[in-house]
Parts: structure tokens; sequence; C-alpha cells
């Protein structure tokens, strides 16, 4: 899935923003507003575990250093 097209979550069309810039959060079949981010995306999901992730690594190593032995 690349990022220029989207699908409608209501009728299931592929919307080219490109091809009408006019109206880029409108779908083109049915006229309701397009999603940001697809709910299905599963790099949006993956994104924010790893920086989840990150901030908990960070957190535990600041406390290892921090905190006495
Ligand atoms: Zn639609």
């Amino acid at each position: 899935m690349t990022k220029s097209s989207r699908k409608c979550l209501y009728c299931q069309s592929e919307n080219n923003p490109s091809k009408n810039k006019a109206n880029n959060d409108l779908c083109n079949n049915c006229g309701m507003t397009l999603p940001k981010k697809h709910p299905k995306d599963k790099h949006s999901k993956l994104s924010f575990f790893i920086k989840a992730f990150w901030i908990i690594v960070m957190f535990c190593v600041f406390m290892v250093l921090y905190l006495p032995r």
C-alpha cells in the first residue's frame, strides 16, 4: 500500500489524492471523508510500539544508573 492511495472505509474504493487536489479528504465514489490513516495500517501501530519500547528502555537505563545499588 502506497502513501498516495487511500482506501475509503465506506465503499472500499481506492482514492488517489494526486488526481483531485481540490478535495483530498473526500472519497471520489461516495463523498465521505477519507481516514488520515487506515485502521488496518500495521506500520502506524508498529511505530507506536517502537516509540513506547524505547521510552521504557530509556527509563530502565536511567533507573539502573540513578538508583543506588
Ligand atoms: Zn467511498
